[in-house]
């Protein structure tokens, strides 16, 4: 299975991406753990995706590329898939296309978590992310047992440095500009499909189960 989770920043996919990799067995890619690791290892490349990260900007096409061409071609990926936020916009979803055209693979789903402006600024301030296994808790909507402390592997949580109402706007904007016209693009492969990301976890989790049986 070849999955796609798309939607706003704070939207839930990477809290959704954890119930899919249970049940299908499949890793989940995501653009910005890849990048944050990167960060984290002082690579040029991690250094140099830094500085827009820090602004709320997308890093450019040919890096996020080559990060998920050679991703993809690793074999725990042969079985399938869920790609986190990629592609973001309309050239890396070209690249995708002809990439997996290549594998002779393709797409069986986007699903889209559909989550208002509103909505997207109280998710993302109060986000608390673990940066040992990825978990994605919130200080309000979704808190930890116990302080700082991440439910899953006892990590300690942190705040995402571009997780702050400053960022948000500009990681908003680039979503609607640069982001938003791929739901055009993935409807017109008749892969698109759009929840409602406003219920809570567990119910988007079973609205999305459903709609992939
Ligand atoms: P969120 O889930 O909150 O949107 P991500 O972890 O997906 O955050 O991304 C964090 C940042 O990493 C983005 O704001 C952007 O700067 C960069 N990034 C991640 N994925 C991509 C991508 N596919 N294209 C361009 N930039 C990306
Ligand atoms: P994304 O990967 O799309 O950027 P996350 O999965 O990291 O989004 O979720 C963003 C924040 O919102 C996290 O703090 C998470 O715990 C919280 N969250 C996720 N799904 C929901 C939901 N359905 N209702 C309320 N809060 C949610
Ligand atoms: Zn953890």
């Amino acid at each position: 299975m070849n999955l796609m989770l798309f939607g706003a920043p704070g939207a839930g996919k990477g809290t959704q991406a954890k119930f899919l990799i249970e049940k299908y067995n499949i890793p989940q890619i995501s653009t910005g753990d890849i990048l944050r690791a990167a960060i984290a290892d002082k690579t040029d490349m991690g250094m140099e995706a830094k500085k827009f990260m820090d602004e709320g900007k997308l890093v450019p096409d040919s890096t996020i590329i080559g990060i998920i061409k050679d991703r993809l071609a690793e074999s725990d990926c042969k079985d399938g898939f869920i790609l986190d936020g990629f592609p973001r916009t309309l050239p890396q979803a070209e690249s995708l296309n002809e990439l997996m055209s290549d594998m002779g693979i393709s797409l069986d789903r986007v699903i889209s978590l559909n989550v208002p402006d509103e909505l997207i600024v109280g998710r993302i301030t109060g986000r608390r992310v673990c940066p040992k296994c990825g978990a994605s808790l919130h200080v309000e909507f979704n808190p930890s047992k116990e302080e700082k402390v991440c439910d899953y592997c006892g990590g300690e949580l942190i705040i995402r440095k571009d997780d702050n109402a400053e960022t948000v706007k500009s990681r908003l904007e680039a979503y609607h500009a640069q982001t938003a016209p791929l739901i055009d693009f993935y409807t017109n492969m008749n892969v698109f499909t759009e929840l409602d990301g406003t219920k809570d976890v567990s119910e988007v989790t079973k609205d999305m189960i459903e709609s992939l049986s």
